[in-house]
């Protein structure tokens, strides 16, 4: 059907007006972060009070033995590197398409971050590259289940065993997905997740880390705590005699952050069955639109926390219309579409080898000159992704039907009336 598409003129599709936010913050949030501020409890110092109810409430939650949680995220991958040993010189693979926090922490660690390429419908680190990658001074792996979509865990996992490396899951996208019926963050050797704003199980600034080892628990307790918590919440005895002085990084975490993320866990089970709900219909609405792929979601995995929505867009099958003119043309019609904005880390100055020695204080200089100077063509696969994608909003905590059928028409109308854009060359 020939429609006037609203660039140029005609009437919108979107119409609904997106009334999602994020975060979701309850009365009862309100409620217990005003209790503890009224009874002055903002530095808690040993694991108790808050800070152990969400521990043990997110250990419940994932099924695992030893919950720590920190000051966010990246804190918790700081922590978790070298808690499976990352030191000096060593390399961990990590995906090129990740946030930065996933390798930056292992620069932290005086280790290099050898950077591995994607695999092109789940977007997550490719096993078989990871096994590329590997040399005589590979430490561990870290996997990111990207847009809360699992990473191939069991071949992950075997490559792992088979080297003797470590896994290190950033979960950060994933809270409560599940990879053939294990929850993310319980398979490697430790599952970090953000609870910062955005991420589905926020705290505001927070995160925590997740292990079934013992002493892994006391070496990221010891590296991000000093004084009361290292001594009184060791597992083992090994790292007692560090509590007074740590390892330096002092990681502990806003018992007012604390508290929202405890409170935001009741509710987390729920928001991941309406952004389940609401993506993959939003994914059905879009399924069958030549040049447009919507998320591709494994049949041996759920998405759980669905962090981002994704798709790709082929030039070619959209008549050599560019991306950005269609998204101009999907943004007229009331989309709220947006190009991905993580930027592939392989292009990133503090990855570009030798050259930034002493400006960017870790590893050390003798320890850099050993890392790769990227450049383009190196991770064909992300590349290739990574200039297709769009960007979609996640819908979070309620039916959102009608407003996601609009989308839906909205794609359709751009789609079904391409040549208006092939035609039309006022637009850049
Ligand atoms: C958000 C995020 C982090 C870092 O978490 P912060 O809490 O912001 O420090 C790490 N990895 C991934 C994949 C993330 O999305």
């Amino acid at each position: 059907m020939t429609q006037t598409l609203a660039l140029l003129g005609g009437p919108k599709a979107v119409t609904v007006e997106n009334k999602d936010r994020w975060p979701f913050i309850t009365d009862e949030d309100v409620a217990t972060v005003t209790q503890l501020l009224r009874a002055g409890e903002i530095s808690i110092k040993a694991g108790t009070g808050i800070i152990q109810e969400v521990e043990e409430a997110f250990a419940r939650y994932l099924g695992v033995q030893h919950a720590l949680v920190q000051c966010n995220g990246t804190s918790c991958l700081h922590a978790a590197f070298f808690a499976v040993g990352v030191g000096y010189g060593d390399e961990v693979i990590v995906p090129t398409y990740t946030w930065p926090s996933t390798a930056t922490t292992v620069l932290l660690c005086n280790a290099i971050p050898v950077l591995c390429d994607v695999d092109p419908r789940t977007f997550c680190v490719d096993p078989a590259d990871i096994e590329r990658k590997i040399t005589p001074a590979t430490k561990a792996i870290a996997v990111v289940h990207l847009w809360g979509h699992p990473a191939e865990m069991d071949e992950i996992m075997a490559i792992a065993r088979r080297h003797g490396l470590a896994v290190v899951e950033d979960c950060s996208h994933a809270h409560g997905a599940t990879y053939k019926g294990r929850k993310v963050g319980t398979i490697g050797d430790v599952g970090c997740f953000s609870m910062q704003a955005t991420k589905a199980l926020p705290g505001g600034e927070a995160g925590i880390a997740v292990t079934n080892n013992a002493e892994l628990f006391d070496r990221m307790l010891t590296l991000s705590h000093y004084g009361g918590r290292v001594e009184r919440d060791s597992l083992t005895d090994r790292y007692v005699r560090f509590a007074f002085t740590g390892f330096g990084p002092k990681y502990r975490v806003h018992p007012l952050a604390a508290a929202i993320a405890r409170g935001q866990l009741k509710h987390l089970d729920e928001h991941i069955e309406a952004r389940r709900q609401n993506l993959e219909y939003l994914t059905e609405g879009l399924s069958g639109i030549p040049g447009i792929t919507p998320p591709y979601t494994a049949a041996h995995v759920t998405r759980g926390a669905w962090y981002g929505y994704r798709l790709l867009y082929d030039q070619e099958q959209m008549g050599g219309v560019s991306k950005e003119r269609f998204m101009a043309a999907l943004r007229a019609e009331g989309v709220e579409v947006d190009v991905e904005r993580y930027r592939l880390l392989h292009f990133e100055p503090v990855y570009q080898g030798p050259e930034v020695a002493g400006t960017c204080p870790y590893p050390p200089p003798e320890v850099r000159a050993r890392m790769c100077t990227y450049k383009e063509g190196d991770f064909p696969v992300a590349e290739a992704i990574y200039s297709r994608l769009m960007s979609l909003p996640t819908f979070t905590y309620q039916p959102c039907w009608e407003l996601l059928d609009q989308y839906a028409a909205a794609f359709r109308k751009v789609a079904d009336n391409i040549s208006q854009l092939q035609t039309d060359d006022t637009l850049t």
